[in-house]
């Protein structure tokens, strides 16, 4: 089945197509970049067409003209994905939600929307119509959309309370649309939703979603410092597991990370300091100072209700999660990063044991998070890159300790995962893209079952480099 790009692209003239070519070259990227491993191997990928969709009938209309002329379609949100989720790999038409974008309902306790819609906006309509917000977002919030979230994403700001993405309750309900002769529209709720989310459009496009809400805050951000490192750990842990004092950020950087990396705090901090970046609710700002206290190094450098810092950091959040690798890379572009998961009860030991192997080669970044109920923490450390070599290597040694890998210099969602099939999405991709048109490429199990992970995954379909 060769593709007809031309006559599925004349065939949709009629909806809103980008026909610029920088447009269509910028669009057909995300922030692969971020991975020395795949800006090699996925810089020359492009997409033929760029068509963007304001309904659910017109995302049906994309995906049946596709499918009559074996056009393979991969779909953005905004394209802040990591790990190249949203780069069309075989070419075909990249279909942009950007246009796709309204809310649909608010209600006490939950939302449903469009998944075009940018999180920040969204969320800035839940709060002016129910003093409610989204329970949790990745730090790109002032740019992400929501079904690239669901999609691509994992968890975020907000994960210190409620958990991932993929914990039962955090998706109410999804509505998809197959690729098929006729797409067929389905809804999944509960035990259902993981066959798409979480799925990179491999196996169906999210046209609606319905998330869960909680009370909205104007939440406070705060700095805190300390020279013990251990502290630092523990002063974010255990604040997480105050149950009286609501917070929706706890991050902690490693020193001098905050002296390198983090314009207009680095005049409040020295290298020697290991650096928290929280949020916390305005009601719960007394229990906090008494809790603070208890720690005798660290000192509050700010608090975004009462600085007086001469220039305003921005909103914490966006030192933390993957912005922290941002900033990282913005002064020193030889970095990378890792995503790894230091498990309860073991996460303090687990840190300590990685710092004390790698040192400076291993700067700790990491995120406090609850799982099944227990706090621990996700690490996004910035790493010294050298060689392809030396950072499998060190992912490897990870692994060898009992850190858990979420390898971001893959572009599969095997190996970006656990390494091993998710059978549901498989089957679902099955009866849902027959012809394996969606976002080609991002799931080996589609392609070679018997893959092993020993080295990493080339897509035999990548577009060929000029
Ligand atoms: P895109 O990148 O456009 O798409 C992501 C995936 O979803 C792609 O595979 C795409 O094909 C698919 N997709 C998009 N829309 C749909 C749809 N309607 N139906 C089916 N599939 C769809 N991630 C986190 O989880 N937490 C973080 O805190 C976080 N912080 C980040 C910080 C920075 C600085 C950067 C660069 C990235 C960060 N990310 C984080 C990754 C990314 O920003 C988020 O996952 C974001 O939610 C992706 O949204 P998007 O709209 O940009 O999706």
């Amino acid at each position: 089945m060769k593709p007809n790009v031309a006559a599925a692209k004349a065939a949709l003239s009629h909806i809103e197509m980008d026909e610029n070519p920088a447009t269509i070259r910028s669009k057909s990227r995300d922030f692969f970049w971020y991975s020395p491993l795949l800006k090699d191997r996925l810089d020359h990928v492009q997409a033929d067409f760029v068509v963007n969709p304001a309904s659910e009938a017109e995302v049906i209309e994309v995906l049946k003209t596709c499918y009559a002329h074996d056009v393979p379609v991969t779909v953005r949100g905004a394209g802040t994905g990591n790990y190249g989720q949203a780069m069309p790999l075989a070419g075909g038409c990249l279909m942009h939600m950007k246009n796709f974008n309204k809310v649909k309902s608010v209600y006490p306790g939950g939302v449903i929307a469009e998944p075009g819609c940018i999180m920040k906006e969204l969320d800035d309509e839940i709060r002016a119509a129910s003093g409610q917000e989204l329970r949790m977002s990745p730090s790109t919030y002032a740019m992400a959309t929501l079904g690239g979230f669901i999609a691509g994403g994992s968890g975020g700001v907000g994960s210190v309370r409620w958990g991932a993405l993929r914990d039962l309750g955090n998706i109410i309900r999804l509505r998809v649309v197959t690729m098929e002769a006729e797409p067929r529209v389905l809804e999944f709720r509960g035990e259902e939703v993981p066959r798409v989310s979480h799925a990179y459009g491999t196996n169906g496009i999210i046209t609606e979603v319905e998330m869960p809400l909680a009370p909205a805050y104007d939440w406070i951000g705060i700095f805190v410092s300390t020279e013990d490192f251990d502290e630092a750990m523990r002063f974010a842990a255990d604040l997480a597991n105050e149950d009286g004092i609501l917070i929706k950020l706890a991050s902690v950087y490693e020193a001098p990370m905050a002296k390198s990396y983090f314009q207009r705090v680095n005049a409040h901090v020295t290298e020697r300091d290991h650096l928290l970046g929280l949020m916390v609710a305005p009601h719960a700002m007394d229990a906090f100072a008494i809790f603070a206290a208890r720690y005798p190094g660290a000192r509050v450098i700010y608090r975004s209700d009462a600085s007086d810092w001469p220039r305003a950091p921005g909103p914490v959040y966006e030192f933390g999660w993957n912005h922290t690798t941002l900033r990282a890379l913005k002064f020193d572009p030889s970095v990378t990063y890792l995503q790894v998961r230091y498990k309860y009860p073991d996460h303090f030991e687990l840190v300590e044991q990685v710092r004390a192997e790698f040192g400076a080669e291993v700067l700790q970044h990491l995120e406090v998070l609850r799982e099944n109920g227990k706090v621990c923490f996700a690490g996004l450390p910035i790493v010294k890159f050298t060689s392809e070599e030396r950072l499998e290597e060190i992912v490897r040694r990870h692994e060898e300790m009992g850190c858990m890998i979420f390898n971001p210099h893959r572009y599969t969602l095997e190996e970006g995962g656990r390494q091993s099939t998710d059978q549901r999405q498989l089957d679902f991709k099955r009866e849902a893209d027959p012809k394996g048109l969606l976002n080609p490429g991002k799931m080996i199990a589609w392609d070679d079952p018997d893959w092993s992970y020993d080295q990493i995954y080339a897509y035999p379909g990548l577009l060929p480099k000029e």
